[in-house]
């Protein structure tokens, strides 16, 4: 993150510095917080937090640029009945504070308002189940305490609907499987994913697959002796159907010999790139019970994706869609990005109304976000702006919902143009619960291969995670480690089993 000024910050009755700093991010990307002994700096926010008989009260004096302005929020304590209640709501109200100080001074208003998590409708269901909130409560208190805009405020409510329908399908022996396949064909300019295309890396393929085996042997064995079941199984990368129909054949195989997945609801593929994708990669997708693949065109207009570094046509697209139709037996989701350089609300606007022509169960619209190790950011790109980006949403929502599409999940992400959002819309009947369950943290998900991040989950959110090596090269040097660390998934879920606490 590149910083062009300073914001001095003063904090007092608390520590929350890091809500502060959330804050700053979405209001002030580009100033850095420093905390100095003494007020000095102009640009300034000075924060106190008071706790009185009935309430706890945030003050914020906020000063830029010459000009100043307060905000204040408060909550009553008798809300907090634990500690940690008192800790969360404490930094709702600073962040609170800081948001209508800013408002005040004549900051535009942010469309997520003073919500700054990466997911929002974990938000509202944790508004009502730590705040005791109805649905509809929940639903108001976003756009009227939180400055939320009614239009996302409505997306939340919706994802809000889908993870409590999800969680209630769920027991608390299920776990859901996250293989990732770090190889591309090539890479895209807006990529910071680990993912490698060299032709040299590429190489490199049959090894990571051997170590991969040996990863997914070692979960195998956890997952079996701690009686867990498999509801999900995601393979994501980088592309996945980089590999061959042979590779892919003897991987599917491997983790249909190991995992006992009678119970999988669910079991999709990303062919993300189409020009991987071919008919007889699909077939074989198709025959070890795979069903649901993602293509994604980020954008249908050949201009644009020449200037994100795809190397195929927008007819490319159509061909590998009408593959996966002609074989079958697949729900499709298609990703689009807002925001691509080159890119304007019409062109983005025809995109949409190429991808509702395929007809595919789900669509995901994203947001560019500018990440670190993109060539956006490293070489510089003529982006769209943050007007241009809400209006390819706005047109996103009204052409989605209008063919019979409703969204189920969303996240934002850091530095995402315009503060806006991620949203994965689906027909009634296709959701897909992997997405819902990572986003809301429903259940352990047990990832396998390069970068993976298992997440282990017990009521109450994450209590762990266990991370692969991010390369393909330190991962196939470090599998034995990586398999060794699955002993922490078995005494986890025991402790789970015998109801102790973490
Ligand atoms: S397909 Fe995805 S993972 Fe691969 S290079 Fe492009 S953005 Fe990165």
């Amino acid at each position: 993150m590149l910083y062009n000024s300073a914001m001095d910050i003063f904090l007092k009755g608390c520590d929350h510095k890091y809500a502060v700093e959330q804050m700053l991010l979405t209001l002030y990307p580009d100033e850095r917080p420093v905390y100095p002994e003494a007020p000095g700096g102009a640009d300034r926010v000075e924060i106190s937090l008071r706790r009185g008989g009935k309430y706890a009260s945030a003050v914020c004096r906020l000063s830029r640029e010459g000009k100043n302005a307060v905000g204040q929020a408060r909550f009553a304590l008798g809300r907090a009945e634990k500690a940690v209640d008192a800790v969360r709501l404490e930094q709702r109200i600073v962040k609170l504070a800081f948001y209508r100080a800013a408002l005040a001074l004549g900051h535009d208003k942010p469309v997520w308002g003073s919500l700054t998590g990466v997911r929002p409708a974990k938000f509202f269901t944790n508004l009502m189940e730590r705040d005791s909130l109805s649905f509809a409560q929940a639903r108001r208190a976003l756009t009227s305490e939180h400055g939320v805009d009614p239009d996302r405020a409505e997306l939340c409510a919706r994802a809000a609907e889908a993870a409590i329908s999800a969680r209630a399908s769920l027991t608390e022996k299920d776990v859901c499987l996250y293989i990732g396949i770090p190889y591309c064909p090539t890479r895209c300019a807006y990529c910071s994913f680990v993912s490698v295309d060299a032709p040299k890396i590429l190489k490199t393929i049959p090894a990571y697959l051997a170590a991969l085996e040996r990863e997914i042997d070692a979960v195998a064995a956890a997952v079996r002796e701690t009686g867990r079941r498999v509801i999900s199984v995601y393979m994501g990368g980088g592309t996945p159907t980089t590999l061959s129909a042979p590779q892919l054949d003897r991987l599917l195989g491997k983790l249909r010999a190991g995992f006992d997945l009678s119970a999988c609801r669910e079991f999709t593929v990303e062919a993300g790139r189409p020009d991987t994708v071919t008919e007889e990669k699909m077939r074989t997708l198709l025959s070890h019970g795979v069903d649901r693949v993602s293509v994604n065109p980020q954008t249908m207009s050949d201009a644009v994706l020449e200037a994100i570094g795809r190397h195929h046509t927008a007819a490319r697209v159509a061909e590998a869609v009408e593959t996966v139709r002609k074989v079958g037996g697949f729900a499709l989701n298609m990703d689009l990005i807002a925001g691509l350089p080159g890119d304007t609300p019409e062109g983005f606007a025809s995109t949409l109304d190429k991808v509702l022509a395929f007809d595919p169960e789900n669509i995901t619209v994203h947001t560019l976000a500018l990440k670190k190790g993109s060539k956006f950011l490293t070489e510089g790109a003529s982006l769209p702006d943050g007007g241009a980006v809400g209006a390819m949403l706005d047109t996103a929502r009204f052409r989605l919902a209008d063919g019979g599409y409703r969204p189920y999940y969303l996240y934002r992400q850091k530095f995402m143009s315009g503060s806006f959002e991620n949203v994965g819309w689906t027909k009634p009947g296709f959701e897909n619960l992997y997405n819902i369950c990572i986003m809301e943290e429903l259940c352990p998900i047990l990832a396998m291969g390069a970068g993976g991040s298992t997440k282990l989950v017990a009521p109450g959110g994450i209590v762990r995670r266990l991370m692969a090596p991010k390369y393909p090269k330190e991962y196939m040097e470090r599998v034995d480690d990586t398999c060794a660390s699955k002993e922490r998934i078995c005494e986890f879920f025991r402790t789970l089993d015998k109801k102790e606490g973490f």
